[in-house]
């Protein structure tokens, strides 16, 4: 209680106590907790050592694309929403300082307008920038680290941090700069010159993952990681015979086997049954079990 009043009081910061954060994550799993929205870097910066002071635990929630929330949790779960003026992106800059809390589907919006060479590599990822960074997020046209200079983090005494990125930054779907406790506030993206074949391969992009992903459901994105670059986590689990199988209000994407959607009212204990049967199956017949992609708290 006495956290919860010191949070009130900063400046930039809203409390919401037992939130009902399923609206919150692509998936929109049922689930509750305290929820902070903060809006500014000096805010965080106050935040954070405060949580540390009083041995609360946390995690920050950016789009929620890659984020499964258990049905109540004691963790706050802490959202940026720092201030952006959408004009800054309707300029071509050699580099580009952009806040965390920044939705990736601006940026690609800026890289059709110009033809950025090289930021096709995020295109259709629903993502804060934040997330993004954190994830590494990519897809078969290269990842996310690949046009980053440098990213700002807020440390867990509060203080400001640049890390400048270098080859060893990223690995596949991994960082390996954000310290236990640390969050991103920032990054500044490179200007790598024009592409003038970038916004058609932008669009195929779009539309080769309108036809492959279900997209207009409620999941979030790939559940498994693929066991290695050779077998697809998806095609091992259609070859079982599982695509379209239900548990509670979950089932297999018919479309993509390594998706699932919300059918219904879905919770936390319909994902652990589906994974749990998934795996059950696979180690039946393949003798290994999947990791999840996915992060759990
Ligand atoms: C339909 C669909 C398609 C998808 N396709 C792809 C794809 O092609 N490629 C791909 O890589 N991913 C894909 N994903 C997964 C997801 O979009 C990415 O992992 C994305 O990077 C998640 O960003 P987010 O802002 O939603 O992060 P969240 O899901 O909210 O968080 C992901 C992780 O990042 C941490 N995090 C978030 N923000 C910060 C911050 N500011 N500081 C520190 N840590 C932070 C969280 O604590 C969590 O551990 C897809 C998801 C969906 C729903």
């Amino acid at each position: 209680m006495i956290l919860q009043s010191e949070l009130t009081l900063i400046p930039d910061c809203e409390f919401f106590p037992d939130r009902d954060l399923s609206s919150l994550t692509t998936f929109k799993l049922a689930s509750r907790a305290d929820y902070l929205e903060v809006k500014s870097v000096a805010a965080l910066q106050k935040v954070v050592p405060l949580l540390h002071k009083y041995k609360k635990d946390y995690l920050v929630l950016g789009w929620g694309a890659n984020q499964i929330l258990p049905a109540t949790s004691d963790k706050l779960v802490i959202h940026l929403s720092f201030p952006f003026d959408n004009k800054y992106l309707e300029t071509l800059r050699d580099e580009y300082v952009v806040p965390a809390s920044l939705g990736i589907n601006h940026l690609t919006g800026h890289a059709v307008k110009f033809g950025m060479k090289g930021w096709e590599v995020f295109t259709g990822i629903p993502a804060s920038l934040g997330g993004a960074l954190y994830m590494n997020a990519g897809t078969n046209l290269g990842e996310i680290g690949n046009i980053v200079k440098d990213v700002t983090l807020v440390t867990t005494a509060g203080h400001l941090r640049t890390e400048i990125m270098n080859s060893e930054s990223f690995t596949y779907r991994h960082n390996h700069f954000v310290k236990p406790g640390e969050i991103i506030v920032g990054a500044t993206l490179k200007n790598q010159g024009q592409d003038p074949a970038l916004p058609q391969k932008i669009k195929d992009y779009l539309d080769y993952r309108k036809t492959s992903q279900p997209l207009a459901t409620k999941n979030c994105g790939c559940v498994f990681k693929n066991p290695c670059k050779e077998m697809q986590a998806g095609r091992l689990i259609d070859l079982l015979g599982l695509k379209g199988l239900s548990v509670g209000g979950l089932r297999v994407s018919p479309k993509h086997a390594n998706f699932m959607e919300n059918t219904q009212n879905a919770n936390w204990d319909d994902f652990r049954a589906l994974v749990d049967t998934i795996n059950l199956e696979m180690n039946h017949f393949y003798g290994i079990e999947f990791e999840l992609e996915v992060k759990i708290p």
